[in-house]
């Protein structure tokens, strides 16, 4: 039985709020970016030390597919004690995980029942259909301890599913083949339609939180897995995140905000999954065709690709494993792949790959669950001999995303 009980750390964290988070590294990963381009390395740091020792010298000069194994078989089997501070994001990592052996082509080394019995039991049900119509969401949780029994009287007084939860149990459904059908999808998208907003954006959870276009992009994708977009008002959705679009060519988390590698990935992937922006839409037809000022944006993406190979995900910042996924399957939804330096990507993420498998946010840390699962989104969409497909709007396995 895999156990996930023990679990998380800082990895996907920061911005984890309720149970739950697709983390785009915004408000305290930020700062800890801001701090660490600050520090002058000390290679006589302990912890660099310690950190060194997890990478070779210089680094291996191929994907390393058996010890990426081994890391998440470790991984499945049981989690470090340094993962307990994320035990609210359990699903969250669960999917990365189960979605990285999928990419890693080890899906046999799942317990698909188990798994699918596991993440079955994190989904909220109303009492009755009269509850529907209180305006709470009833999807997924992102752990146990996020998740509320119901009283006597069978009413579920605690809802706290979320959105990104809902997403990657999703994920983690599609990719060990699991029926989506059998699953109240019907429920589940009538009460996501309580979250979405005036203005188009999303709420994680009927209780409030953060309103950007992470959670536009959770509940198109939603929509996408379950087959039914009766969960969200397409067109105002659509006018949310054209709102998002910089005057630079990337899109902020929020109108008026700085343009950022995750913010830009939503956007433009929730177009592709609500079919307003389709494969020969963009640079094909030029950008008089497009709803979206696509030149500006494609601008914007290369220039995030940075001197050492790597991309930032914001301007004048660090280059970081995660954005070579967010920023490049963007370029990939663009049809403009081929104008990434694939050489130097694949060099600079070699540069962040353990030894004991998994990959590090930047060259020479430690890695962790989150850049490990980018990681191999990377190297999938840089087609690394081996590895399963990517399917770029929805982040996950092509045959998965396809349903097989
Ligand atoms: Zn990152």
């Amino acid at each position: 039985m895999t156990d996930l009980s023990h679990t998380e750390e800082e990895a996907m964290s920061e911005t984890a709020e309720h149970g739950g988070t697709i983390d785009l590294e915004r408000s305290k990963a930020e700062d800890e970016e801001d701090d660490y381009d600050d520090d002058e390395e000390d290679d006589t740091s302990p912890e660099l030390t310690t950190a060194q020792s997890f990478f070779w010298p210089p680094s291996s000069a191929n994907f390393e597919k058996d010890r990426h194994l081994v890391y998440l078989q470790m991984m499945y089997e049981l989690l470090p004690d340094h993962y307990q501070s994320q035990e609210i994001n359990r699903l969250t990592l669960a999917h990365f995980i189960i979605s990285g052996l999928h990419f890693i082509r080890a899906r046999d080394r799942i317990d698909k029942d188990v798994i699918a019995n596991w993440v079955l039991s994190f989904q909220a049900l109303p009492s009755n259909r009269a509850a529907l119509k209180k305006g709470e969401f009833y999807g997924f949780y992102g752990s146990r301890s996020s998740q509320f029994p119901v009283d006597e009287d069978r009413v579920l007084t605690h809802n706290n599913s979320h959105l990104a939860s809902t997403y990657c149990a999703l994920a983690i459904l599609k990719v060990i083949g699991h029926d989506l059908s059998t699953i109240d999808s019907e429920t589940l998208l009538l009460s996501m339609k309580n979250l979405q907003q005036d203005d188009g954006s999303f709420m994680p959870i009927h209780t409030g939180g953060e309103m950007d276009l992470r959670f536009v992009y959770c509940a198109a994708a939603i929509c996408d897995m379950l087959g039914d977009w009766g969960g969200m008002d397409k067109e105002k959705a659509k006018n949310y995140i054209l709102n998002c679009q910089s005057y630079d060519g990337g899109f902020g988390l929020i109108p008026g905000s700085e343009s950022h590698g995750g913010g830009t990935y939503c956007a433009i992937a929730s177009l592709r999954l609500m079919g307003f922006i389709g494969d020969d839409d963009l640079l094909s037809n030029g950008s008089g065709h497009s709803i979206i000022d696509s030149s500006l944006l494609l601008n914007w993406c290369l220039q995030r690709q940075a001197s050492d190979g790597g991309f930032q995900g914001r301007t004048n910042k660090r280059s970081d494993t995660c954005y070579a996924f967010w920023i490049g399957a963007v370029l990939k939804l663009l049809g403009a792949d081929a104008l990434i330096d694939k050489v130097a990507l694949r060099q600079f993420l070699l540069t962040c790959q353990s030894k004991y498998g998994g990959f590090s946010k930047f060259p020479r840390a430690l890695p962790d669950l989150y850049h490990s699962y980018y990681g191999y989104t990377a190297f999938s969409l840089l087609e690394e001999p081996g590895l399963s497909p990517l399917c770029p709007e929805l982040g996950l396995p092509l045959l998965a995303a396809s349903g097989i």
